[in-house]
This record gives C-alpha cells, structure tokens and sequence, in this order.
C-alpha cells in the first residue's frame, strides 16, 4: 500500500481522541486511529462522573484547591486552573451535545460527593458517565466525516530530524503494515493499568501509545505514581465506583468497625484514593482483613437508591462476587487503576517532540500529580482534548505536509516478520503473567528498596525475554498473538520506568508511599520526574513544579 496522508492523525479513540478530533476546522483532514472499535475504548467503562464547579456556593478555585490538595502538591498548579475554570463551561457543552446526565430535585444537573473534594461536584449519567459522554462524543465524530481507522495498531512515529512526521500501524484485520504521513500527530492512547496483574482497567490498556514515545525519545513524566483505587472486586480488579461511596457507603474491617476514622476522622471514606487504599492494605495485613478484603456496606442506602443510582455497580458485585449489595456487603481491595504519569505534554498538548501532541491519560500536563481526584480524569479528556485539537488546528497553519522516506515502514515490517518468524521460544501470556504479578507484589499501595530493586532485576529479565518471545501464530488476517507481543514489550518497558522512578524517589507523595522514606521531603524532592531511555534501562532528570496560589501544607482528611 502506498503512504496514506492526512492533515492529522490522532492515535486513540477515547474521549481525549474524539474530543481533539471536533475541534479541527472543517477543511481539515482529520484520521483516528484505534486498535478497538471506538465505543469500546476504556472512556467507555467509567462510572462515578465528572468534575466542574457548577453550583453557585462552590468555585472553580475551590475545585483547584482540592486538586492541588489531592496531587500532594504534585500537580502544576498552572495547568489545574486552566482545568478548573474552564470545566463548567465544557460540562454545559457536553449537555448540550447530547449526554443525559442525572438531574437533582430542581432539575438542575445533579451532583455527587466525591473523594477528596470539599463539595459535591461531580456530575454523573447514573454510574455509567464514561458511555453516555463517549457515545455522544462518537456521533459527532461520524458527522464530522472524521476518517476513522478501526482495528489498526500503532507499531511506531515516524522521527525525521527530531520532528515527527506520522506514524506506522499494523491493519489488524489484513496483517497489513502502512505508513501514515500527517502535518501533526496527537497521541490519545490512554493508561497502562494493565502493567499490573489484576487492574480495573480494560485489557487494551497497556500503554502503547506511553511506550512508543518514549522509545522515539518523548521523556514520560511522574510514571512512579500510580493509582490504586480502594474498591476493587478480588476476583478480577473489576471497579467499584467512589460513587458508591460518595452516595454513603461505608468500608468496614472484619470487626465490623467504620476503620477510617482512625485514618481520615474527618474525611472517613471519602478521603482521597491514595489515603483509603493505604488505610485497606494496613488492615489487611495487620490482620482485620476479611479473606484479603475490606467490605464495602451499601444496605443502609436502600433498594430504591441502588437501583436509581448505582444500578451497574450492583450488578457487577452480582455477577462477579457473587453478592447482592442490597442484601449483603461487597468484599473490596485496593488495585491498579490509574496512570498519573505519562508523556510529558504543556496544556496545548505540545510534547517537546515537534509535531507531536498528547491528550488525556496518556499524557501527564500535569493537573493530577502524585494522586489524581475521582472525576477529575474525565474532566481532563475534555478539557485538554479540546484545547490540544484549538492548538494543533493553528499549528497546522504554512506547515507544510512532510514527505517522510518509506524506511519507517520497511523497518517495521522486518521487526514483526521476526517475530512471527521465531519457530520456538517462551510464550508472552506467560511472561506477562510473572512481570504483573511482581509489580502487584513489589510495586504496589507500598513499596521500599528491597522490594523495588528486585523489580529492577526481574523487570530487565522480562523485558530480554520478550524480546525472543514466540509468536504461535504465522498468519497475517487478524493475528492478536502478534499484538498481544507487541503489548507485553510495551507493558515491560513502561514497568521499567515506574520502578526506576519508584526506586529513586526516596519520600512518600501522594499514591507513591516509600515505608523505607515515610514523609514527603519538599526540599529534594517537589519535582517531578523525567524518563528518559537508555540501553542500560530509564535514565531520569528532573523538573520543576510550577506554582501559582497554593503553598504546600502537610495533607490531613
Ligand atoms: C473502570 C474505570 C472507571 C473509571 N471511572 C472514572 C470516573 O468515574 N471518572 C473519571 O474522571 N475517570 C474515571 N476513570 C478514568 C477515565 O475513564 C480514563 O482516564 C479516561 O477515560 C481515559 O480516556 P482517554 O481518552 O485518555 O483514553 P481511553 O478511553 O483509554 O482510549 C484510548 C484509545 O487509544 C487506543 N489505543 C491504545 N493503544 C493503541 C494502539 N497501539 N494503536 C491504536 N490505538 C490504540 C484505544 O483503542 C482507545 O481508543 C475510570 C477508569 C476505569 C478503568
């Protein structure tokens, strides 16, 4: 196939993606592409809802506080008021772009208590937010005539005198390797959760858009902070929304008692992610877990109001713990959910890669810092989608389409012939399943030296030996063996990078929590932390946090 051309393309097709894609004007030749169909990207599964200051007794600078707050002083405070004020405006839009969010007694757009937040703020579509925006998101894309590649994996950027000229994927359904030339690229991959054996995240989430770019020389930013949310089901790290605490649901140990009073007096459940799941896993491990959980009561709140509000939570809990929480409490743990770091990105979604933008997950700007608030993920898909597709629109202005050489492709396609040529060798689910299980173990709610620097040793074994790994399958139509491969050396990749952020920030921030370095250490270390690679494994530097209104304090909920 010859180069394909467009003005633009935008690599994934959750809300970040479609949201960037509708701000183009319409001359512009606009492409997506997505390794899933679009209405099954991760967007897709959120729940609780999303953050904007609506109502009059709260302000945006409230909302900023709380974030700054929540992120440990992590986040850049510039980048956080940007959010902040701007994120009533883009709720409006999405209300009238069609997303039927739940309305209170007034009939204004209702909002829920969420962790970490001094106000009820987050607005929500019962507990399925995350589908009714990005299905009304989807509608317009498709009346936008956007060009959208379905089924096609990104395998790399084209880099040409440090700039970035398109892109090389993989036509999954054809086995087909095509070069993609575009004025521009916005990456909109979404999160890695799946680094982890068990993660609330959707299978496709492995961070390849995170690892691509990094490999082509975009430093990634705070990758050692990652969320653990506090409810998750045991069997299988399905979420269980905030939400569910944010309607009155309390979490209570094996002695029946409501332990977050101990951890959080004022707050209780409703602390923010990092400071709950720390609270779980200390009971747990001191004793007063049950069966490895905490239990998550909802009876109290009543038949009625689960089934209005909270009606796919219960489900969930139905089909997959096999309790009814209107009869019975659910077993919760804390896992692996969110990515707050990402490729380094300024609030117009520019990378320090010309040519090369970042929105959403996959991008850390960074409003969350060390921990991000529930609702406040959906709010950045929207906020700075939005402003990096305005940004990228007049970046295109006298530039000129690139006429990159065919090398990238003929380069990428002799890496997966190898592959699939290997006639023997371990298989990659195998693989994956020993690099989870140890970032589960070692790098999780708590971590210390020893346990990270064995991460450093088992991860750089797992990542040579996903180089040789065997791929079964020979066929070109629809080999997903062949992209799971690709996945497994992403995943390896970026779990490299978290521990090495890990290992070298010796403080505890945020959802980052050293028990060999209990404290945070402003003086050495509000900073965030660039990756950057190497041979020899990530090399890190460091850069400054950018403040505006809000000096650091110690954090108590
Ligand atoms: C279960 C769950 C519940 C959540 N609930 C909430 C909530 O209530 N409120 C909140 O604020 N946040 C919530 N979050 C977080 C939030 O949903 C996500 O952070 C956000 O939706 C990410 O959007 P995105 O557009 O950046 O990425 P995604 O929606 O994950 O989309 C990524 C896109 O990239 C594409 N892609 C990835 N790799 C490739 C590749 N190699 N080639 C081609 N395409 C690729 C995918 O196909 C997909 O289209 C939740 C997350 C989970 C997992």
């Amino acid at each position: 196939m010859s180069m394909l051309s467009h003005d633009v393309i935008i690599v994934g097709a959750g809300l970040a993606g479609m949201r960037a894609a509708l701000e183009f004007a319409p001359g512009v030749d606009v492409a997506m592409i997505s390794k899933v169909h679009p209405v099954r990207s991760h967007s897709g599964a959120a729940q609780g809802g999303v953050n904007a200051a609506l109502h009059e007794d709260d302000s945006w600078e409230n909302h900023a506080y709380d974030t700054v707050k929540g992120s440990d002083y992590l986040g850049d405070q510039d980048a956080i008021e940007i959010m902040c004020r701007e994120a009533p405006s883009d709720i409006r839009q999405m209300e009238h772009w069609g997303v039927i969010f739940s309305r209170n007694d007034e009939e204004r757009i209702a909002q829920r208590p969420f962790g970490g937040a001094g106000y009820p703020r987050t607005c929500y579509a019962a507990d399925r937010t995350g589908h009714a925006l990005l299905h009304a998101m989807y509608e317009r894309v498709m009346r936008r005539g956007v060009k959208v590649y379905e089924e096609w994996f990104l395998l790399s950027l084209i880099m040409e005198d440090g700039e970035c000229r398109g892109i090389v994927a993989l036509d999954i359904p054809t086995g087909q390797v095509v070069s993609m030339r575009a004025r521009a690229v916005v990456m909109a991959t979404g999160g890695y959760g799946r680094v982890y054996r068990t993660s609330s995240n959707g299978l496709v989430n492995t961070g390849d858009g995170m690892a691509v770019c990094y490999e082509a020389g975009a430093p990634l930013m705070d990758m050692e902070f990652v969320q653990f949310h506090p409810t998750t089901l045991k069997s299988n790290g399905v979420l269980i929304t905030e939400g569910s605490r944010g309607e009155g649901g309390t979490l209570i140990n094996a002695l029946g008692e409501r332990f977050m009073k101990t951890y959080a007096p004022n707050a209780m459940e409703l602390a923010s992610r990092d400071v709950v799941s720390r609270a779980e896993q200390t009971e747990i491990l001191e004793g007063r877990g049950v069966d490895g959980c905490v239990l998550l009561d909802l009876r109290h709140l009543g038949r009625e109001k689960i089934l209005e509000r909270l009606p796919q939570i219960r489900e969930l809990a139905i089909k997959f713990a096999g309790t009814d929480p209107i009869e019975v409490p659910i077993p919760v743990r804390p896992g692996a959910h969110y990515s707050m770091g990402g490729i380094k990105a300024d609030f117009n979604g520019a990378t320090p890669l010309p040519g090369l933008f970042a929105a959403g997950e996959c991008s850390c700007v960074s409003v969350h810092g060390a921990n991000r608030l529930g609702g406040n993920s959906l709010l950045e898909t929207l906020v700075f989608g939005r402003r990096t597709g305005a940004f990228v629109n007049d970046y295109l202005v006298g530039r000129p389409m690139p006429s990159p050489a065919d090398t990238h492709r003929v380069e990428q396609e002799k890496r997966l012939a190898e592959m699939v040529a290997r006639p023997a060798g371990e298989r990659g689910w195998a693989l994956r399943e020993e690099l989870g299980t140890m970032m589960n173990r070692n790098v999780g709610v708590f971590r210390d030296r020893a346990g990270l620097e064995a991460a450093v040793t088992v991860a750089a074994n797992v990542a040579e030996r996903a180089r040789r790994q065997w791929v079964m399958d020979k066929g070109k139509i629809f080999n997903t063996d062949l992209t799971e491969a690709l996945e497994l050396q992403h995943v390896t990749e970026l779990a490299r990078v978290i521990i090495a952020g890990a290992l070298a920030r010796e403080e505890s921030r945020g959802a980052h929590f050293r028990k060999d370095f209990t404290t945070r250490d402003d003086a050495k270390w509000m900073r965030h932390t660039l990756a950057h690679p190497d041979p020899d494994g990530p090399k890190l530097s460091h850069a400054p946090v950018a403040f505006t209104r809000f000096e650091p304090k110690e954090r108590t909920y």
